[in-house]
């Protein structure tokens, strides 16, 4: 049963997965011991902790002859030693030897923000439990909720773990699914979507006694992200030229859609402004949706169609902010953003799109296209609370002080307006209702244009947050999974930075 669900997913992917994958998915869920030709790579080079960050507590982590040793500190929360990459779907396997009376486990999938009770890390733990309890090798959501898989129905494996000797830890995260061995006796076998991607840890649980260690060594890891797991998606950052600080937001974008445990995020960044362009040719069709933080010099024609292409065939394409400066002159291009500003666009560029008196109105009257006033903080308000990416949101929520993008002129054919934000004449604006979140169809292809987020400091705004991650979701799959409110969402008197 379980199969031929993962079969079905694996068919919906677009990519069409090769056969030879399947075979890997199918073959790692059956038990296999290795998912075929990946290669271990290890996660600790041996004598330093390179690679690793310590979080949260303050005990201690050293080196000491090829081994990890981490030791108790009196009067400090848990600790943990975090690999600085994330991972998604992987085979980790290592050895340690923990001291009796200790308590210790392995993070998988695990994060650590400022929003989350100041950067607790939380996600799921392999626990290493050296109580009369023995629950070595089950699962326990730190930081969150608690006991997912206990072991207490599972004598052999609570037998499987070795007090005072070396043991061995099998995990296996792919997809939804996480198992692990105890000295090569299942343990866990959990199912739970709640958290795709993340880092690695080692932890060190506070302790009424100082001075009790912990060692680790080969910590090996069969990278398989994206391969195996049908749920991860694909996303693609567009940058390196912008009148805007790209460098700094194209960071953001990453962690903002990294964090929501659904993305794998590559960035292609282009020549700078005037040097030849001719080789820059991202290869859109790899991914399942592009975000472009990009505006300056034109792409080369092989790549205009090929993006093109990519979005007829059903691609995904979010607009952030000044990408929609971007292209002026490329017919395909305003289509698909439907609205843009600047770069000479007029009443020939197409209408404004404005909210009038509960509808949707076109505004042919001549005038330039893009402009704002000075920044400020300012309302936003919700015209389609039914599309997925609106759904549950409150009517109206606060945005960070930011441009309020205006007079955004273009061919806004296809369009669906999910919320817009009043243009006060008093800072300046049109004393219109002007389109600041909306869809657009192309093609078979999904677009979701953001004109919010000047700069890292905007996109600390909640209502960004949250519409940017379930925008670019829906952009890559047509659906959004990401149905919470988060409890610090803005509301209408109050803005809420992370
Ligand atoms: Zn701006």
């Amino acid at each position: 049963m379980q199969t031929k669900c993962w079969r079905n997913r694996i068919d919906r992917r677009r990519n069409g997965l090769a056969a030879l994958l399947a075979l890997l998915v199918v073959g790692a869920l059956a038990g296999a011991t290795s998912a075929g030709g990946d290669e271990w790579q290890s996660l600790f080079d041996g004598k330093t902790l390179d690679g690793w960050i310590q979080r949260n507590g303050k005990a201690l982590y050293t080196v000491e002859d090829g081994v990890i040793v981490g030791t108790t500190v009196l009067n400090t929360p848990n600790s943990f030693l975090c690999t600085e990459k994330m991972y998604a779907d992987f085979v980790l396997e290592l050895d340690f030897l923990v001291e009796a009376g200790m308590n210790s486990g392995i993070q998988i999938r695990s994060h650590s923000y400022k929003h989350y009770n100041d950067y607790q890390v939380h996600g799921y733990q392999i626990e290493i439990d050296t109580s009369t309890r023995a629950w070595s090798g089950g699962i326990y959501d730190e930081g969150r909720r608690g006991w997912l898989y206990p072991l207490k129905d599972h004598p052999e494996a609570q037998a499987a773990f070795k007090q005072g000797q070396w043991n061995h830890y099998r995990i296996e995260a792919i997809g939804d699914r996480i198992r692990t061995w105890v000295n090569g006796v299942p343990a866990a076998d959990l199912k739970d979507d709640m958290t795709a991607t993340g880092f690695i840890a080692l932890q060190v649980h506070n302790s009424k006694t100082a001075g009790q260690k912990i060692k680790w060594r080969n910590v090996r890891i069969q990278d398989i992200s994206g391969k195996a797991s049908p749920k991860m998606l694909k996303a693609l950052i567009v940058d390196g030229q912008n009148n805007h600080d790209w460098k700094g937001t194209t960071p953001v974008l990453k962690r903002l859609l990294e964090e929501t445990g659904l993305f794998t995020v590559d960035v292609a960044t282009s020549p700078a402004a005037r040097l030849p362009m001719d080789a820059f040719k991202p290869d859109f069709a790899k991914y399942d949706v592009i975000v472009s933080n990009y505006t300056g010099d034109d792409w080369p024609v092989e790549t205009q169609n090929a993006l093109v292409k990519y979005m007829e065939n059903g691609g995904g394409l979010v607009i952030f902010h000044a990408a929609d400066n971007a292209f002026p002159n490329w017919p395909e291009w305003n289509e698909m953003i439907a609205v843009g500003g600047w770069g000479g666009r007029n009443e020939k560029s197409g209408p404004m799109v404005r909210y009038r008196d509960g509808k949707v109105v076109f505004d042919n009257s001549p005038g330039n296209g893009g402009s704002h006033g000075p920044q400020h903080e300012f309302l936003v308000t919700a015209r389609d609370r039914f599309h997925p990416i609106m759904a549950g949101l409150p009517e109206k929520w606060m945005h960070a002080k930011d441009e309020l993008y205006s007079t955004l002129r273009g061919p806004a054919k296809n369009m669906t307006l999910l919320a817009t934000a009043y243009a006060d004449p008093a800072q300046n604006g049109t004393g219109e209702n002007e389109p600041m979140l909306f869809t657009i169809r192309y093609g078979q292809g999904r677009i979701f244009h953001t004109v919010l987020g000047h700069a890292a400091e905007q996109m600390r705004s909640v209502g960004f947050i949250v519409t940017l991650q379930r925008g670019t979701e829906w952009a890559a799959t047509g659906r959004v999974t990401q149905v919470e409110v988060p409890e610090d969402m803005s509301t209408a008197d109050k803005v809420n930075l992370r």
